[in-house]
């Protein structure tokens, strides 16, 4: 018997599969997925690698039997088939090492190397009575003089099977005298494993299921009877904000449990959205289990284990969660489907909603995209039939959709006004805090000055290892670069011309912060950004503080703009809604629109009628125009018109080709060498881009260029792209590298 292993390394000229021997002895347990140990290369030591395949006969066994190693053995057997099917096909998808994909779906914690370093079950000591509790009893009465071992054995007796450590410290009886007694024969201690439960500190109180109202009885109904039917379907639940989308998810989650299946919900970085998680554990308690990136390696390892073992009905998580080890899946729920963590920045740069509709199908059960403001591609499949839309027009609790103003930045700068808060914005705040409503500010850069200019001759402060401007943090005081971490104190004079005519620019949440709280000194503000979630649970805090303390505004980037429920606020303030506008990117537009609505629609969820003042230098822009009705069908008729004529997604697919290097030279050369080979090989299904430095051209001292490919995904130009970058890597170009990119978040 042979095997075909992969080795476990991100070399990209070992991502190929090399035939082993299988012993007799191992023949009955090994498998496809087992990791397992062989000998490779020249190196005493034994290297990891992956089974992807078992056959009676190999190729290579008929010429050179005698040189072909045998398996040394099998370190575990986790992963199986399904798994290496789905890294076999991300690995073509995604230009990357069958490898990288097959460590997304290992347990967490267990991918190094080192197998020390690797994630455990926690265990504790428990005791237990040695004897029955009769027999204890008696032996307390007739036997056993000391005061403390009587204490303790009492109470053994009622809580049988206890931590020792629970037990010191409620019986205050020491660890000496549990040893007195168990070298006696009356207890037993014994390691067992404790779950480390990162959802411990919740507290929730059950609800119950809230009557549909037409529309979403409607919506629900449809997806159902995919459901009993056993079928695969894809649906665009689109729903304005608070249409009672969530609501939904519950009730079909409660008919797949009731089904004897489970569910899997995707949320966009969870963390940022703990009411989400708190209205699933208030309808399903705990049979939950979450995955996500700010929970402690143990915290993984124990909710993927969890989830392995059958333990949880329902699965949510951020993107990678769609790895989680779970079988029997009846529904897949991507709740804000066009956010763009869905995607992975780093290799392998997959994308969550592929992988679901890929599991879904295969396994025939419904997958539901919900959002308030869909993917244009999404919308745009659900128009040629692709996908099943579903509309939901109203606010669920009948709330009213907010009253939105659109404030022309520019007038207001005519006027006088050189704040960066209008008339009518300070107006409002000023009433709200006057009834005691609550107010958020939203704005997309974080720290005080977006960049730093000497007035006299120009220059802007950028970091030393990006080309990039720096970020004025006024509470330390400091230049700051968002890309690499590099910080520097604030010049005095400008470091070209000497001048000290130094200004500040562009403003972040940090300056309004300062400036609400120049204006109004009694309110009370909250700030959220990367720079105040620094700690675990620190975004739930915030937003619990704001909530429960009624503070009165809350200030903060993208991270507030989602999912969050608040009674009472009734205001909601777009400082700058220009920001996304100018990223230099075709969805500019997209996600400008995005971002406003979601900010926008956390104004009056409830009884109270909100209202949202939108500022901007745009204000014909008709990304603005149309989120101030929320109306996403007329954006999406202009925004699509508009890919259509330039033709961009979904009318073609966007391959960013990345090549990297710390030396300037290199970079040209070799960007150029692989556009002239990609030209030579394009049998007209590419449009290919001339090779230039990237928008951002320079990051942690790393050159950056790009090559851009506009084409239809599919095998003939994948493969094109896929002999170009393989020349690139026989070829061992050694302080130059490359990475493919396709459909990729940003293109800077
Ligand atoms: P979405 O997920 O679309 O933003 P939610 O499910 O959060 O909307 O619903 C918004 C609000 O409306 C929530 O407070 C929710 O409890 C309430 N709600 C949802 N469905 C109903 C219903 N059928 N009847 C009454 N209230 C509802
Ligand atoms: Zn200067
Ligand atoms: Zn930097």
């Amino acid at each position: 018997m042979f095997a075909s292993v992969m080795i476990n390394t991100n070399a990209k000229e070992l991502n190929r599969v090399f035939d082993y021997i299988v012993p007799k002895e191992i023949e009955g347990s090994i498998s496809i997925g087992a990791r397992v140990f062989v000998p490779f290369g020249k190196g005493k030591n034994l290297t990891e690698g992956y089974v992807l395949e078992i056959k009676k006969e190999s190729e290579f066994a008929k010429t050179d039997r005698e040189k072909m190693k045998e398996i040394a053995k099998i370190e575990d057997s986790i992963l199986n088939d399904t798994n290496i099917e789905l890294a076999r096909l991300m690995a073509e998808k995604y230009f990357c090492n069958v490898s990288d994909c097959i460590k997304l779906m290992l347990p967490p914690g267990n991918t190094s190397k080192d197998l020390t370093k690797r994630i455990k079950d926690k265990t504790a000591k428990f005791v237990y009575l040695a004897l029955d509790k009769n027999a204890t009893l008696k032996e307390i009465e007739n036997n056993i003089k000391s005061q403390k071992q009587k204490k303790l054995l009492e109470f053994l007796c009622e809580n049988d099977g206890i931590e020792a450590a629970d037990l010191e410290a409620i019986t205050e009886v020491s660890k000496s005298i549990m040893k007195t007694l168990e070298k006696n024969g009356y207890i037993k201690f014994k390691e067992e494993k404790i779950e480390r439960n990162p959802l411990v500190h919740k507290n929730i109180n059950r609800d119950k299921k809230l009557q549909l109202n037409e529309e979403q009885k409607s919506a629900y109904d449809q997806i159902e009877f995919v459901l009993e039917n056993g079928e695969f379907a894809e649906f665009l639940l689109h729903g304005v904000t608070g249409s009672g989308k969530t609501e939904i998810y519950l009730q079909l989650i409660e008919k797949v449990i009731e089904m004897g299946k489970r569910a899997m919900v995707l949320v966009p970085e969870i963390s940022l959205t703990p009411q989400i998680i708190d209205r699933f554990l208030a309808r399903f308690g705990n049979c939950i289990a979450v995955l996500h990136s700010k929970l402690s390696d143990g915290e993984r390892f124990d909710e993927w284990n969890k989830i392995r073992e059958n333990k949880a009905k329902i699965i949510i998580g951020a993107r990678s969660a769609i790895f989680a080890p779970v079988d029997n899946l009846g529904i897949l729920i991507i709740d804000e489907a066009h956010d763009p963590s869905y995607k992975s920045d780093m290799t392998p740069r997959y994308h969550a909603k592929e992988l679901a509709r890929y599991m879904a199908k295969k396994n025939n059960f419904p997958l539901v995209l919900g959002s308030a403001t869909p993917d244009v591609v999404d919308y745009y499949r659900a128009e040629n039939f692709d996908v099943q839309l579903i509309e939901l027009s109203k606010r669920a609790n009948n709330a009213q959709l907010p009253d939105v103003k659109i404030v022309d930045m520019r007038k207001e700068l005519a006027v006088g006004n050189k704040s960066m808060f209008s008339f009518e914005l300070k107006e409002e705040i000023e009433k709200n805090l006057k009834d005691h409503k609550q107010t958020i500010l939203f704005i997309n850069r974080r720290g005080y000055s977006t960049f730093v200019m000497c007035r006299d001759c120009g220059h802007t402060m950028k970091c030393r290892n990006c080309n990039i401007a720096l970020t004025y943090h006024s509470y330390e005081n400091k230049l700051k670069c968002h890309y690499c971490g590099y910080e520097e104190a604030i010049p005095k004079i400008c470091p070209e011309c000497g001048s000290n005519k130094i200004k500040y620019f562009g403003s972040g949440t940090q300056k309004v912060e300062n400036e609400i709280q120049k204006l109004f000194p009694n309110a009370t503000t909250i700030r959220m950004d990367i720079d105040t979630v620094t700690k675990k649970n620190s975004h739930e805090l915030i937003l619990n503080k704001f909530k429960e303390k009624n503070i009165d505004i809350l200030i903060g980037t993208q991270m507030i703009a989602k999912g969050h429920h608040f009674p009472n606020v009734t205001l909601v303030g777009i400082v700058a809604a220009d920001g996304s506008l100018n990223i230099g990117d075709y969805r500019a537009e997209e996600r400008t629109y995005q971002t406003v609505t979601q900010v926008s629609g956390r104004a009056g969820r409830e009884k109270d009628k909100g209202r949202v003042i939108i500022q901007t230098y745009n204000p014909d822009n008709y990304s603005i125009i149309c989120s101030q009705k929320q109306n996403y069908k007329k954006f999406y008729e202009g925004e699509i018109q508009l890919r259509r004529s330039l033709n961009y997604p979904p009318f073609c697919d966007i391959i960013l080709l990345r090549v990297h290097s710390k030396n300037e030279e290199k970079v040209r050369a070799i960007s150029q060498k692989i556009y002239k080979e990609l030209l030579e090989k394009n049998n007209k299904n590419l449009l290919i881009y001339r090779p230039v430095p990237s928008p951002i051209d320079k990051i942690q001292n790393i050159y950056r260029w790009r090559i851009v490919i506009k084409c239809k995904l599919n095998r003939s130009s994948l493969n094109t792209i896929k002999d170009v970058v393989k020349n690139f890597y026989q070829s061992k170009n050694k302080d130059v590298s490359i990475i493919v990119d396709s459909n990729p978040n940003n293109m800077l």
